[in-house]
């Protein structure tokens, strides 16, 4: 996170109340490249208090690169990312795609120790796993979770210190429907505290009746956006599914055109 890529903006400190839909994270015209390869081009977007945004696209169009640059985790290439929250010891958590804990620790000594990096303690953590259902599992070892444990022990980890933005990138991914569902519903009540929420998933219809808003990334490009409802009603489709079919179809058609004479 460098100061010119990501920096803080003035003006907003001693902000105590929290409105529905104030910019948290403002990213303006974002690039990203591996080395050669452009992932991300002239990606613009907020990321809102008090509200799921949902980052919706193909696997390949930068979902995960678009997160990790949220979350400061590396600096864009081009453009900026302001953060226009409150003062706070940690500003941004994060849940990585495949989330991985020290193994040798029972789950809440893994918690305790990160709520204690942003000055929490061990009720904190136990706080965090009650909310996120897994007050049971207190003792149980990290290294011995499901998969989907394992994804909720990170979801409580990425809201220690009750950062103003968590950024979760496909905390749904492999999850029966039943914990799916509940993976969405404390990305909700995350925003009704007035957390800005962004997450990215493949589950369209969770996504359409879950989140207050969709990002539509394609080739690294944002191609729509808006409200579940007002992307639907743009498009003239029935669901969601109907409008991310209507918006990447053609990409996916040249996608495949250009692979074809890659290979000739
Ligand atoms: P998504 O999350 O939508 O599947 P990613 O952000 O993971 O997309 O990847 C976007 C593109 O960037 C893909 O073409 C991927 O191959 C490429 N990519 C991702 N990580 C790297 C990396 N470390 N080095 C080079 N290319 C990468």
């Amino acid at each position: 996170m460098t100061e010119h890529n990501h920096r803080e903006s003035a003006g907003t400190a001693g902000e105590a109340t929290t409105a529905v839909g104030e910019p948290r994270l403002e990213a303006t015209d974002i690039d990203f490249s591996y080395g050669d390869v452009a992932v991300l081009g002239g990606v613009s977007a907020s990321i809102d208090a008090a509200s799921v945004t949902a980052l919706i696209g193909p696997n390949g169009s930068g979902k995960t690169t678009l997160l990790r640059t949220l979350a400061g985790l590396h600096d864009p290439t081009g453009g900026e990312i302001v953060y226009r929250g409150p003062p706070a010891a940690r500003r941004v958590g994060y849940l990585p795609q495949r989330p991985a804990f020290r193994p040798g620790f029972t789950v809440l000594e893994t918690l305790t120790f990160y709520a204690s990096l942003v000055g929490g303690d061990r009720a904190d953590a136990s706080a965090r796993l009650e909310r996120v259902g897994l007050a049971d599992a207190d003792d149980r070892q990290v290294d011995a979770l499901s998969g989907g444990m394992t994804r909720l022990v990170g979801i409580a980890q990425a809201t220690i210190g009750d950062p103003p933005v968590v950024v979760l990138d496909e905390p749904a991914s492999g999850l029966d429907p039943g914990m799916s569902k509940r993976v969405f519903e404390i990305a909700s009540e995350l925003a009704e505290t007035g957390t800005a929420v962004v997450l990215s998933s493949h589950d369209l219809e969770l996504v359409d009746s879950e989140a207050d808003r969709i990002l539509l990334l394609d080739g690294g490009e944002i191609v729509e956006r808006g409200s579940p409802d007002s992307v639907r009603d743009r498009l003239d489709v029935a669901s969601l599914r109907g409008a991310y079919e209507a918006s990447i179809e053609g990409d996916l058609r040249r996608v495949r055109v250009q692979s074809q004479g890659e290979t000739s």
